[in-house]
This record gives C-alpha cells, structure tokens and sequence, in this order.
C-alpha cells in the first residue's frame, strides 16, 4: 500500500473516519477480490491481454451482488456512496490484485448523464442493467467528418410523429459490435448554432437499418467500428434531455470520460511489470548503459505517477462537489495518456531483444494462446496505446480546452 501523505488525507479529516476504518476496509476489497475474481481472469489482466464483454461483464455482476457495482455512484442511484479514499482505494486494490477495470461505457459515462439529465422512467429502464452488467452501451459520438469537430456531425435524426428517424454514419465505435445499446449524439436542427442543433438519442442495435462494419486496429484488435444508419426509427421516449440539448449532455460526459479514477492505478501496476521486467534483465546481462538509462526513465515514470496520482484525487474531490472544471479533466487526460505511452515505449525497449521490430508481425493476436506471455503482450500494449493520445479526444484538443479555461478564447 502506498502510504505517501496526499490529499487523501485532507479526505479523511472531512468523513471523519479513522485510518483504521479504511484498513479494514481494503482488507475487505482484498478479501473479496482475491476469493470472487476468477484466477484465469486475473492472469489474462496481468498478462495485459484484451477483455470481451463476457469477461467484464461476470465481474460486473459478481460486484453487483456484493452491492459495489457502482464504486462511483450515490446510494440513491444504485451506487455504494463510498467516499474519495474508498473509490480509490478500490480502484487501487482491482489493479494490484488484477482484477479487471470496470466497464466505463455505462457506469463510466452514459450512465451518470442518464443520472442527471434522464426522467425518471429513462432511470429505472437503463440504470439497473448498468449496475448488474446484463446491458451492454457503446458511444456513437465521432463521424468520419467530426472527430475532433464533434459539433459539426452531420448524422441527422427527423422527427416522425413519436418517432426519430436517423440517417447517416459513426466511426470508430469502440465495441459496438458487442454492445446492445448506443448512445448517439444526431443533428435535429440545421438552423441554430451547430451545438445548438444537436440531441443525445438511445439507439438499440438490433434496431432495423443498422449496420455494424469492423476496424482492426494497429495491434491486429477489432474493438472499434463504423456504424451505418440508414432509415432507423427510435421512439422519442429515447431522446435524453431536450431536442437540442445534446451539446449540454456530450459535454458533462466528455468531463467524464477524460476522468477515468481507474487510470492511475493501473498505470502503476504496469510500472510495477515493468521495473519486473527490468530487474530480470540487469540480473540476466548485468548492468550497461542502456539498461542505466532505462531505470532512469522508469524513476521519471515513477514520479509522474505520484503526480498524476494527486491530480487525480483532487479532480475525483471536485467531480463529487460538482465543480469539476473541464480544465481539470483535460490536463488529466493529456498527461495520463503521454505518461501510458512512455511507460509502454520502456516496456517495449525492454522486450526489444526478443520481440523487437522485425519480430512484431510474429506477434500473436490478443487472447491467443500465449497467455503467459507478458512481454509479447506489452509489445501489443505499446502498439495499442499509440491511440491513447487521441481516443476521447486528441491532445491537441485538450490543449485547447485548457487554453480556454485558463485564458478565455
Ligand atoms: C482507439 C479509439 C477508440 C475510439 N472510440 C470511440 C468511441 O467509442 N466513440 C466515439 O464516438 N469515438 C471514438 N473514437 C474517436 C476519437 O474520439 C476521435 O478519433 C478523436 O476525437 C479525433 O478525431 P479524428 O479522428 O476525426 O481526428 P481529427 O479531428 O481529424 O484530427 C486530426 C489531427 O488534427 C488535430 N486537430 C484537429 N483539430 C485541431 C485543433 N482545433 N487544434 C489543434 N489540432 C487539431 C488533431 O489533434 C489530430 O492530430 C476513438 C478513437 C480511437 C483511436
């Protein structure tokens, strides 16, 4: 455990709860992640291989049914209520023990927007499938024209008496293919402000007109897609929020999404695999310059971790006052997604010798049968992770937003 003083403890001073309150409380996380979470699940985490929708879905429900479904939620959602130091210390004890990360789509993201713009009918429909894991969402913001552009998405949604009808195209879906629901944002007016003309819509996926086309991505993965609409229906009742006040929901959403508390934590456990990874060489070849080199650039990781860790904490604090500012949420993003592809680039370095450049076509594909191989799968972690810095928006982009926030536009 780490025990560094950090904001954690200005947390506890506020509940009011004992250091040996929480104590006992990661030894319960402990206990019930080590006696629930499959052995086989956990060593296909630890080996870094890619999770389908059954694999998080069985450790959905099982801590549904523990009633932990929902680290991040209040009580009165469905949610365990748990305070910043417990969130965390979840999030921290999962990664340690490689259990898998909770899936973010639902609990993560379209989940807390249903939370706060959704009616009371869309709360009891959605949430419960999202606690117990059986529902499945995938996020249909970006188009091959409006990525970075969100706002000028072209994907139109016109009103038929109770119905939408959706014409047009997304791209890059992560997981679509998988998933049982997407959230969309469409155009509903050409007329206003572009944001101003924009509805966040539910679209089942067995919906007639759809069609789901895979992309495989650098590291031999199909999890993102293109999603063609042609002529779906959806009733109205699946309009969240009002006409045209999608821009309102993408937004609260997208603060969200570039908050994941499970980032740092899992950061951390790959930077325990890869100071493994480079203890085994210095005893295998002894000590050389490259090797010196490496170990500096992990004392760098190190630090940036504890960094990203503070930060972290303090954007959680504000998400749960409800003054989380997208500034925040930004710098987060754009330095945990740089620091995931320096860590991934030293793993890679590291497995360099083996399974360096020439070797990469001979890489297997994820969830092959070379489960044990934990460098193999870095190599693919090192590739995959080329997207973090532009998945949920690029750095650039956060740049940008960070540049608004603190100097106006
Ligand atoms: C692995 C992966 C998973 C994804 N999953 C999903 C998903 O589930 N759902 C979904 O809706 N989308 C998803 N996306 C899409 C992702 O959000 C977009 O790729 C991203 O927002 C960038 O948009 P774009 O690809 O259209 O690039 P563009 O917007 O065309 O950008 C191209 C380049 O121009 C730069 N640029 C653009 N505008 C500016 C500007 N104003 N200032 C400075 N530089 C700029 C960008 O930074 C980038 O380098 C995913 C993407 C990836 C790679």
């Amino acid at each position: 455990m780490n025990t560094h003083t950090s904001i954690l403890d200005a947390g506890e001073t506020e509940t009011l709860r004992s250091p040996q309150y929480y104590e006992v409380f990661r030894q319960d996380l402990v206990n019930f992640m080590e006696a629930n979470c499959p052995r086989e699940l956990r060593e296909k985490v630890r080996s870094n291989q890619k999770l389908g929708r059954a694999e998080f879905a069985e450790w959905q429900r099982r801590l549904h049914a523990q009633g932990w479904g929902a680290p991040g939620w209040t009580r009165e959602n469905g949610g365990t209520g748990w305070d910043l130091r417990q969130r965390y210390l979840f999030e921290e004890v999962s990664a340690e023990l490689d259990c898998p990360p909770l899936y973010h789509h639902g609990l993560g993201h379209i989940g807390p927007v249903i939370t706060h713009f959704g009616t009371p009918e869309q709360k009891a429909r959605y949430l419960p499938r999202i606690l117990d894991g059986s529902e499945w969402w995938c996020q249909g913001y970006s188009e091959p024209g409006a990525g970075s552009d969100l706002a000028s998405l072209k994907t139109s949604a016109v009103r038929d008496g109770d119905d939408y009808v959706i014409n047009g195209q997304k791209i890059w879906t992560s997981h679509a293919h998988e998933a049982d629901v997407m959230y969309t944002l469409v155009r509903t007016s050409v007329d206003a402000r572009k944001q101003s003309g924009i509805t966040l819509l539910v679209v089942p996926l067995d919906t007639p007109g759809i069609q789901i086309r895979p992309i495989h991505t650098i590291d031999q993965w199909h999890h993102v897609n293109e999603v063609f609409l042609d002529e779906v229906r959806v009733p109205v009742a699946n309009r969240i929020g009002e006409e045209g006040g999608g821009w309102k929901c993408a937004k609260f959403l997208l603060d969200r999404e570039r908050l994941s508390p499970a980032t740092v934590p899992r950061l951390a456990r790959q930077l325990d695999q890869v100071n493994e990874l480079l203890q085994a060489r210095l005893l295998r070849s002894g000590p050389s310059a490259s090797l010196h080199g490496a170990l500096e650039r992990l004392y760098h990781a190190q630090a940036a971790v504890q960094g990203a860790r503070e930060m972290l904490l303090s954007a959680i604090r504000e998400e749960m006052n409800g003054t989380l500012a997208a500034s925040k949420a930004s710098a987060l993003k754009l330095f945990c997604s740089e620091l995931s592809q320096q860590i991934s680039s030293l793993a890679y370095d590291l497995s360099a010798p083996e399974f360096g450049p020439r070797l990469l076509p001979a890489v297997p594909a994820p969830n092959g049968a070379d489960d044990l191989e934990i460098e193999r799968q870095l190599v693919h972690t090192y590739l995959f992770y080329r997207s973090r810095t532009i998945a949920g928006g690029t750095s650039e982009v956060q740049k940008n937003v960070i540049a608004r926030d603190l100097f106006g536009a």
